[in-house]
């Protein structure tokens, strides 16, 4: 069976790359560990590990520390990470607010390993802890049965004392690893979160552009032919002008929720502003362009309202530009295709579907 990961015969001399761009698009470095990790994903790629692998990584996610241990590879911390998947275009945001945000999200990821190897840590010592609790408690217990003769008694005593004083500090020491490993959990809990937190779109809930980057980085090598839309709502600022901005949060959620519906099978975020991106696998491009021309005749026949008044909105359009993303090709270049037809529709009148 052939996997998302198989290596066609004419890439068989390609597999240092291919080993080399999973470990890049896994943010692993290349360590011996990881490359064998990497090595049993490709070169098998219809065995459990690399099957596996491609469930956890399906709509563009990275495999997690505890991903890769679970499937027996090794995560070496504090190696040296591989550069990062090409940077995003800065369109709307400052470069240095950019700069910032994967500056906390890197932050992020680096505590995430931390903290996994200090919860590793702590459940390596309560088990030790627990174990030579164990042997001290039946050693003591072994004291007090056996105390033989008078002379000796005095002795025994003494070193039942002293046993039973480190039984009763290994007892305190359980409890505050117990807590310790708690609160690692609980910290990893809430790192998961802020990783997902920093790839989603406040608003309206969807993935955002880093996970659209991230997802794009990880397609472009591996799932053949995918294409790349861009939609925006025509005339947008009027909704605001005319309704104020809540409502237009209000439209820009409906959006987002019937574009993500319609799409399912693939990929949608919220780019920016009243702008979405779609990245859509396994289909061509005629047939890509058919399904949005679909969603976006579907959004033009709703028929919004204010909800508290009940007013009209009147019609809410969509333009988009879709093209098919070439083998290796670069995200910026893929999207000022894409963005070039999105002005095409516009300039042609709205409302419609340009693709190339
Ligand atoms: P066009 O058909 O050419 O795309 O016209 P447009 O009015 O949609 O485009 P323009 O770029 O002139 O305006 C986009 C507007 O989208 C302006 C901006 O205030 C609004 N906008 C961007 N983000 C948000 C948001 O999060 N909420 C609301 N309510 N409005 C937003
Ligand atoms: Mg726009
Ligand atoms: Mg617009």
């Amino acid at each position: 069976m052939r996997g998302p990961f198989a290596a066609r015969k004419d890439e068989k001399g390609d597999l240092f790359s291919r080993i080399g761009a999973f470990l890049a698009d896994q943010g692993l470095g290349p360590e011996p560990a990881h490359y064998n990790f990497a090595y049993d994903v490709i070169t098998n790629p219809g065995g459990a590990i690399a099957q596996a692998v491609a469930r956890l990584t399906d709509g563009g996610v990275r495999l997690s520390r505890s991903d890769i241990e679970k499937l027996g590879g090794t995560v070496v911390v504090g190696a040296r990470v591989m550069e990062a998947p090409p940077a995003p275009p800065q369109r709307g945001l400052p470069d240095y607010a950019a700069q910032i945000e994967d500056e906390a999200v890197e932050l992020v990821a680096a505590t995430q390993a931390q903290v996994d190897d200090f919860a590793t840590m702590m459940r390596a010592m309560q088990d030790e802890t627990r174990g030579f609790g164990r042997d001290l408690e039946q050693s003591a217990a072994a004291i007090g049965r056996n105390v033989p003769q008078p002379q000796a008694a005095a002795g025994l005593d003494e070193i039942a004392r002293i046993t039973g004083s480190m039984l009763s500090r290994i007892r305190e020491a359980e409890v505050r690893l117990a807590h310790a490993t708690d609160e690692a959990d609980s910290l990893r809990a809430k790192l998961a979160e802020a990783n997902d937190t920093a790839r989603r779109d406040a608003l309206t809930g969807l993935p955002n552009r880093r996970a659209f980057d991230e997802a794009f980085a990880i397609r472009r090598d591996r799932d053949g032919p995918f294409c790349l839309a861009v939609c925006d709502i025509d005339r947008f600022k009027r909704i605001n002008d005319a309704h104020g901005h809540p409502v237009g949060d209000r439209v820009l959620s409906a959006v987002g929720r019937t574009l993500a519906d319609e799409c399912d099978d693939h990929l949608v975020v919220r780019h920016g502003g009243e702008e979405f991106a779609v990245l859509l696998k396994g289909i061509d491009l005629a047939d890509a362009a058919a399904h949005l021309d679909g969603v976006r005749g579907m959004i033009a026949a709703k028929r919004f309202r204010v909800r508290e008044s009940d007013q009209p909105l009147g019609q809410v359009t969509l333009s988009i530009g879709v093209t098919a993303v070439q083998t290796g090709e670069m995200i910026a270049d893929a999207f000022d295709r894409a963005d070039r037809l999105l002005y095409t529709a516009k300039s042609g009148g709205r409302d419609r579907v340009c693709a190339a």
